[in-house]
């Protein structure tokens, strides 16, 4: 069995940047690629916020960047995700593919978060048929057809304005009459003629024939009157889920699944298991936050490494 000393699991900013700092440590990581290489900024286009590209960077290419960055200095990289790991004894086990066993001293879980689905009937059946979570990715399918998206967060705000590029028609839903996006963000969206708005109403159920979506029925939490929405395209923008069940409940997490972390460092509750980027950060989930936090997993991983890293887990849950 390969053993290593550090495996790091996920290529999204957290974990590329923990690459670049576990190589040029000379810790040769391992980074297990994931089932979406390069993270959720692989799904986007214009990255404008990402501190020293004044004049933006394609998400992609910026990933690919911290990719040859980390490899520049060594990182080693291995196709495919991480079934289950063992974290009961050292060196731990990590599996991937459900077939190859790598044994390492430590490990850094940087394994992101996926888009939430409504859970409602039909739609998981209609993902790639009309139903999508990356308006980046598929809204060029919608051309002058009619769009709903479904949230009313910023992401929700960014995707459906994107959106209307494409559009013939496009309705906001969300379960409530007050939205959660940020002013400047719902002030966009509103300024946009193109958008309808459908608030205080619930989905229920996705509407389809012929392997096509074709409506949304809703619910308005008001009334109760049930409605369809007819529609070719339903985006789903409804947040986050921190990519977690892999670890079997091996890690202390909060009630979301988010792995919980010491406020000071990046030590989870198993000793020489340490985690970043969104897999631990319900609050800020910025690609640069999400970098800076791999950062300090490696750099907590070099200290353990070298019989330095004080992991006092009784101070973490204060
Ligand atoms: P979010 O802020 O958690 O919003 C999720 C939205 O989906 C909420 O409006 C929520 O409704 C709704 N929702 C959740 N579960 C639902 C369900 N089962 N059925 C119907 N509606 C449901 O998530 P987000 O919009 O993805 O944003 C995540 C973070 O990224 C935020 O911190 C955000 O500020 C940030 N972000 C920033 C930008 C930007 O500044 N450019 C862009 C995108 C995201 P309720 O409101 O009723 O809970």
């Amino acid at each position: 069995m390969a053993h290593h000393k550090v495996m790091i699991l996920g290529t999204g900013p957290a974990g590329l940047t923990a690459a670049i700092y576990a190589a040029r440590a000379n810790l040769e990581p391992l980074v297990v690629e994931g089932n979406e290489p390069g993270g959720q900024l692989t799904l986007t286009t214009e990255v404008e916020n990402f501190p020293g590209f004044p004049d933006g960077i394609l998400g992609p290419n910026l990933m690919e960047n911290l990719r040859s960055q980390a490899t520049r200095f060594g990182a080693r990289f291995q196709d495919g995700w991480v079934t289950s790991v063992d974290l009961s004894r050292q060196p731990f086990t990590v599996t991937v593919n459900e077939t190859e066993t790598h044994e390492t001293d430590t490990i850094i879980v940087s394994t992101g978060a996926s888009a939430k689905l409504l859970e409602i009937p039909g739609e998981s059946d209609m993902i790639g048929h009309g139903v999508s979570t990356c308006a980046t990715c598929d809204g060029f399918f919608f051309r002058n057809k009619r769009i709903v998206v479904v949230g009313g967060g910023d992401s929700a705000m960014e995707e459906a304005t994107y959106l209307t590029r494409f559009a013939s028609e496009l309705t906001i839903v969300h379960r409530r009459d007050t939205l959660r996006a940020s002013k400047v963000m719902q002030d966009r969206a509103r300024q946009n003629e193109k958008i309808r708005w459908a608030l205080d109403t619930s989905p229920i159920s996705v509407k389809s024939q012929n392997n096509q979506v074709h409506g949304l029925e809703v619910r308005d939490n008001k009334t109760g009157e049930i409605r369809i929405i007819e529609t070719e395209g339903l985006f789903v923008s409804i947040g986050h889920r921190p990519n977690t069940e892999f670890l079997g409940g091996q890690l202390q997490l909060d009630p979301v699944g988010y792995i919980l972390t010491h406020p000071r460092n990046s030590a989870t509750s198993v000793k020489g298991v340490f985690a970043c980027g969104d897999v631990m950060d319900p609050h800020y989930r910025q690609a640069v936050t999400a970098a800076g936090s791999g950062c300090r997993a490696a750099m907590d991983v070099e200290k353990y490494l070298e019989g330095a890293f004080v992991h006092d887990w009784s101070m973490a849950l204060g």
